[in-house]
């Protein structure tokens, strides 16, 4: 199939569903035509953003100065426990389709949008259970060395919501990830909401189907399942990513999470729940800076997320997360790190006095 020219703005094509047109919007469908576009681009040296479901980023009201792939490849290729996994393919379905199969592993990443591609972007995750965990490679296209090649784990440097080709945004085309998953439906429970809504203590196991159906219960009360018919669900999912300080430095009362072994910082420091850190500095759910109709506020059904209800524009999401991470630093003096990736936009300058 050629390559498909898309009607509409960046608005049209992301969940949060503000941003600017752009030169050209296309859809590619197979790994050569979407090499072979991303190659032209860089040779002419002009501007490229690539998406998947766009439901990880925030882009400006004004025009992207080049043009935007959405990837829509796809394919899926098992060999016993290990699956290579085309960019175009829907995590969510993906997950669905693995627990089928009988690879239960993933289920508590049910339920969050976007395409495979992203995934190892930000190493997303979800109810005690991050995807690095999985990864045993990422196929790229490496735009700096144009050369095609399989990232290991150890290239990827994945961490908490981010990872190397996070860091290096204009380097790495995603093609493909390949995962290992174990054959089994029975996995553990590894966060205490989710086994205190199954009835279980947290570290026993439970069966993946009913862990999918609970996780996408508990998404669904907090606006974190895309749902045309939801406003709040018209988000990037969390805003903020929960912030690590040293034991010493956690607020009282702060819900707590350890950081993982191979973490350095592990001994010494915590993660903070950033949504407690944005309520106790007066925020609550449903917050707009108008009035709380505002078109652009916290999500009413999660603190962490900026929802858009009705036409805002990126320039509003802007002031919000401002606002916030002010707010923040002013009550705590700890600084909120933005968890979407922000397309030609910032934060507002933080004061720091
Ligand atoms: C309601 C909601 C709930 C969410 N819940 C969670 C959650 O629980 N946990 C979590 O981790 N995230 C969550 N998210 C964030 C988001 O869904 C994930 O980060 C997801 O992986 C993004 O996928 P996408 O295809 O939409 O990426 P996009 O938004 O299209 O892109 C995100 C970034 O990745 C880059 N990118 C995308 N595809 C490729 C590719 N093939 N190669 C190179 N770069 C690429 C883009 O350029 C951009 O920088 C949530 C979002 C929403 C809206």
């Amino acid at each position: 199939m050629a390559i498909e020219v898309l009607a509409g703005t960046l608005r049209d094509h992301t969940t949060l569903h503000v941003g600017g047109g752009a030169q050209l919007i296309v859809r590619v469908t197979t790994d050569q035509e979407l090499i072979d576009l991303v190659r032209n681009i860089d040779q002419r040296g002009e501007r490229l953003l690539i998406l998947g479901g766009g439901s990880n980023v925030v882009c400006t009201d004004q025009d992207f100065p080049g043009t935007v792939i959405v990837i829509a490849v796809m394919g899926i290729e098992w060999d016993e426990g290990s699956v290579t996994v085309a960019a175009g393919e829907n995590w969510d379905a993906f997950v669905s389709h693995a627990i089928d199969l009988g690879f239960g592993g993933l289920a508590p990443l049910s339920g969050i949008p976007g395409s495979m591609g992203a995934t190892p972007i930000q190493n997303i995750g979800a109810y005690g259970v991050e995807l690095a965990e999985f990864i045993d490679q990422v196929s790229v296209w490496d735009r700096q060395d144009n050369v095609l090649r399989n990232l290991s784990v150890a290239e990827c440097r994945f961490e908490y919501r981010d990872s190397a080709l996070k860091k290096n945004p204009s380097r790495y085309v995603v093609l493909s990830v390949t995962l290992q998953i174990t054959r089994s439906l029975e996995i553990p429970i590894r966060y205490e909401q989710l086994a205190g809504v199954m009835n279980q203590e947290i570290e026993t196991v439970a069966h993946a189907v009913e862990v999918r159906d609970q996780v996408l219960r508990l998404r669904e009360m907090k606006s974190m399942v895309l749902d045309s018919a939801d406003a709040d669900s018209n988000s990037t999912g969390s805003f903020f990513i929960n912030p690590t300080v040293l034991h010493v430095n956690a607020p009282q009362g702060c819900p707590t999470y350890s950081l993982t072994e191979s973490n350095p910082l592990a001994g010494t420091s915590v993660k903070l729940s950033a949504a407690w850190l944005i309520e106790k500095s007066g925020i609550t759910k449903g917050f707009g800076l108008a009035d709380r109709d505002s078109r652009i506020r916290v999500s009413r059904n999660h603190t962490l997320a900026i929802a858009n209800a009705d036409s805002g524009s990126s320039r509003e999401v802007i002031e919000l997360a401002s606002y916030i991470r002010q707010q923040v630093f002013n009550s705590f003096g700890i600084e909120l790190m933005v968890e979407p990736v922000l397309i030609n936009c910032e934060l507002d300058q933080l004061t720091r006095v």
